[in-house]
């Protein structure tokens, strides 16, 4: 996959995108990722990227040209398959694991890390196919919300997990959130592990896991229930829990 990421500050990537595992699927070959400071195709003498609102107000808006000049470079190595062009917004729609799986299917992806007061809205009308939001809440730039959309993507794209299985029963890849873990030792301080996990017997497992990944979905994320297909097992451990018999 190419991920183009077209921003202002393109420092701020370093760290993320040359560490852990987004290091090790740009080195495995799965992913390639490329900053652009799309300062750089500014065609004012003084290089700005953003003036004044028309209509007045405060802060700075981005200007329609660096950004649409930029894009139209990177598409100009294409040949011919437009890639989804991502606006980090907070009016954009709420990201989710249901937008990362669809996202990771693609091969190319550009983002483009918004600052100041907001965008010229031409570029959002005209050049994007795409406007996330990370959360409710206002950031200083997008440059983090393309860090969390990227990293949630690329760990998603076959061969960069070590363990292949492991995103498909992470939380939100089945519809629920994931049962509880532990680890060595069994006791730790007097705080035990529950037996069930040291019984050896996988079936026994399994059934304890699926029943605590919907409990814990059930007292912490109801909503995600709602359009949930429940087993009949699974149905009645809820009419359970809503009875407070266990
Ligand atoms: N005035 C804008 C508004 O009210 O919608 C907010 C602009 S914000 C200060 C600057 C930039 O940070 C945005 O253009 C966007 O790129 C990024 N940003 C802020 N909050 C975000 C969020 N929740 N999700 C994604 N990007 C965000």
């Amino acid at each position: 996959m190419k991920i183009d990421i077209l921003s202002l500050f393109p420092e701020m990537f370093d760290g993320v995108l040359g560490s852990s595992i987004l290091k090790k699927a740009e080195e495995k070959g799965i992913a390639r990722y490329n900053v652009i400071n799309f300062r750089d195709y500014s065609d004012n003498k003084h290089n700005t990227v953003d003036d004044y609102p028309y209509g007045g107000g405060a802060g700075m808006v981005l200007k329609p040209q660096p950004i649409f000049d930029a894009v139209e470079d990177l598409l100009q190595n294409n040949r011919g398959k437009k890639p989804r062009i991502i606006l980090l917004c907070p009016q954009g729609e709420t990201y989710s694991q249901k937008k990362a799986e669809e996202l990771s299917k693609e091969d190319h992806l550009v983002f483009i890390c918004g600052h100041y007061e907001g965008y010229d809205e031409r570029i959002r009308e005209h050049l994007i196919t795409d406007e996330i939001s990370i959360g409710d809440y206002v950031l200083t730039g997008g440059e983090l919300g393309a860090m969390v959309v990227i990293d949630s993507i690329v760990r998603l794209l076959p061969g960069v997990l070590g363990n292949e299985a492991s995103p498909v029963t992470d939380s939100f890849s089945t519809g629920l959130l994931e049962h509880p873990q532990y680890t060595r030792p069994a006791n730790f301080r007097g705080m035990k592990v529950p037996d069930v996990l040291l019984s050896g017997n996988h079936e026994l497992i399994r059934k304890w896991r699926d029943k605590e990944s919907l409990y814990r979905t059930y007292r912490r994320r109801k909503d995600l229930l709602r359009h949930y297909p429940l087993t009949d097992q699974q149905k009645t451990w809820l009419k359970e829990w809503e009875e407070g018999r266990s």
